[in-house]
């Protein structure tokens, strides 16, 4: 069985006095793609978040190919960052550069590749996202779907050993989505591990290994698509379904 590559064992999260996660267990074995559900507000994004510590866990232990980022210093915490690609809704592309540049400034600044190393790798994976002749553009001449796919490059660019998806698709006109979609399949073809949120449940019955449902800070269910799709367990699941259906 293939190792686990992500693992979130006994999560808390509090803001204040807010819990806003509660002993979350969840792992991620290379290769697979866990796709995780449920209401606004339920902590998807926090979750996420706490994967490469742009939130700070409150407790538990959060293990990226087996080496613990919750309980390590700053140097291992930086190294560890790298191996842990993140997409969000917003792109967050510089305008002021184009798309190869956008993709290769990470390479440079964090781990020291040259120029044309970086460009090189950047080029790469434009072409792995479909982008290659438009390395040039500069963010505004990209429509959203694009922009996404150049995110997606950037972060494939640093080696990743596991990408988060935040809602990669929730800011996309609804003949964009399609292509972003395009190119999480791809991924998940070449192995790589990927824990996605989203709402595109049609996506999740097509490339999902598991889904996670989450409310209210826990995950209530997990399961395979067909199973938390068709035959849901806990009520919470059933009602969330039926909203969004
Ligand atoms: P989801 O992504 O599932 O919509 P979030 O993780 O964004 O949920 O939010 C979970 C809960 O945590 C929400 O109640 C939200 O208001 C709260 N929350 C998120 N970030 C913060 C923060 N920085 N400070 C206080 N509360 C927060
Ligand atoms: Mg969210």
């Amino acid at each position: 069985m293939p190792r686990p590559m992500l693992e979130i064992v006994g999560l808390e999260k509090k803001f204040g006095d807010t819990q806003v996660l509660r002993n979350i267990d969840l792992r991620v074995r290379e290769g697979e793609l866990v796709f995780v559900i449920g209401p606004s507000g339920s902590g998807k994004s926090t979750m996420l978040r706490c994967c490469n510590r742009l939130e700070e866990p409150t407790s538990g232990a959060i293990l990226i190919d087996g080496m613990d980022i919750v309980g390590c210093n700053t140097r291992a915490l930086n190294r560890m960052r790298l191996k842990v690609g993140m997409v969000f809704q917003g792109f967050h592309l510089y305008s002021h550069m184009n798309a190869v540049r956008n993709v290769m400034l990470a390479q440079v600044k964090a781990l020291g590749r040259s120029r044309d190393e970086a460009r090189e790798r950047a080029l790469e994976m434009l072409d792995r996202v479909g982008l290659r002749h438009r390395a040039e553009a500069m963010p505004s001449e990209l429509s959203g779907g694009q922009q996404q796919r150049v995110a997606i490059a950037r972060a494939l660019a640093l080696d990743p050993k596991v990408m988060l998806f935040d809602e990669p698709t929730s800011a996309l006109d609804p003949e964009l989505v399609g292509s972003v979609l395009a190119v999480m399949k791809d991924l998940k073809a070449s192995g790589m591990t990927m824990l996605v949120v989203s709402h595109e449940m049609g996506f999740a019955r097509e490339a999902a290994d598991r889904v996670v449902f989450m409310d209210g800070g826990v995950v209530v269910e997990e399961g395979a698509p067909e199973a938390i799709f068709s035959n849901p367990q806990a009520e919470r699941t059933r009602a969330f379904l039926a909203r969004v259906r």
